[in-house]
């Protein structure tokens, strides 16, 4: 059998900021990262076809809605292609209110897919504490949480994290850790592995990260420091197991950790990332468009369906 992969990266609060040294994405070391683009993330690099099959554009968070951009109708537009602002007259921030989150529950990414018989599954693993909290506290789920459980994907659990079926949000454990002593750290490159594994059974395959965000609200140089590096690497790894086949598709759903300087979100645009043999097309097609965040549920569909059209192709030739 043909296995191909399809990997949304969702990276909260990553803006394209300036090159400067309030940026911790310019200022510290992303080798990885940096040998991909061919310079660090920042606006500068913005709307590069970089070497082979890699395309950065810049998306607008914002969605037509005054104020800052939030997490939770941003993440509620990236998983559902529909402008989430818009519909709710706001930027929402946190746990979506009960409104968004039926919103976000009549149709997602995962009902998207659903519908075009194809498969999708969301990477990260839940603690105990989290499924007997959200048993008895209706609206404390999450935007991604929501979009999951609501077309019937199954939650991952402890057990499958040390299985390796699961990649944890922090992506080495070591916040996990904190709360339970035995439990052992892993690398970035081995969540990589991890992950790129998961993305072989499924046609689509979502990590949601989100240190990024509360490092920026802290300002917590220490925490951003651990963020840069280990995604860098997580990326790295992430981009060398790539096939030519594969797909993989970074975004955020607003600015904040690329300007220290304030512990809120910024205006900036955010990073959508797209990198495969589609790349290079698709930045053709985009690169004078005003893209914002309802272009990725459909991203996702097109490159899961050339995918499926090319898996097909090969299995019956
Ligand atoms: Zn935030």
């Amino acid at each position: 059998m043909v296995v191909i992969a399809v990997i949304l990266l969702f990276i909260d609060g990553v803006g394209l900021g300036e090159e400067k040294a309030y940026n911790p994405w310019a200022s510290l070391s992303t080798p990885h990262l940096n040998g991909f683009l061919g310079g660090s993330l920042v606006h500068q690099t913005t709307q590069i076809k970089g070497r082979r099959g890699i395309a950065l554009l810049s998306a607008n968070p914002s969605m037509g809605l005054a104020g800052l951009p939030q997490s939770a109708t941003g993440q509620a537009t990236i998983f559902t292609g529909r402008n989430a602002p818009q519909a709710m007259g706001a930027h929402q921030s946190g746990f979506p209110f009960r409104r968004l989150r039926e919103w976000v529950e009549q149709d997602n990414i995962y009902h998207q897919f659903a519908h075009r018989e194809m498969t999708a599954a969301f990477a990260n693993s839940y603690t105990r504490e989290f499924f007997e909290r959200s048993a008895t506290k209706k609206g404390w789920i999450s935007t991604s949480t929501a979009a999951a459980r609501s077309a019937g994907i199954p939650l991952r659990t402890g057990e499958d994290l040390f299985a390796g079926r699961a990649v944890y949000h922090d992506l080495t454990r070591h916040t996990l850790k904190r709360v339970i002593p035995e439990v052992e750290t892993i690398t970035p490159e081995e969540a990589a592995g991890h992950l790129f594994d998961l993305a072989q059974k499924v046609d689509l395959t979502i990590h949601e990260y989100f240190l990024s965000d509360l490092a920026g609200h802290r300002q917590d140089e220490t925490l951003m420091q651990k963020v840069v590096e280990d995604y860098d690497r997580f990326l790295g790894s992430l981009v060398e197991r790539l096939r030519r086949e594969d797909a993989l598709v970074l975004v955020s759903d607003h600015g904040n950790s690329e300007d220290f300087r304030v512990s809120t979100h910024t205006m900036n645009h955010v990073p959508l990332l797209i990198i495969g043999s589609e790349a290079e097309k698709i930045y053709d097609e985009w690169t004078d468009q005003s893209i914002d965040l309802t272009y990725v549920a459909p991203l996702l569909i097109r490159l899961a369906e050339v995918r499926k059209h090319k898996k097909g192709g090969l299995e019956h030739g």
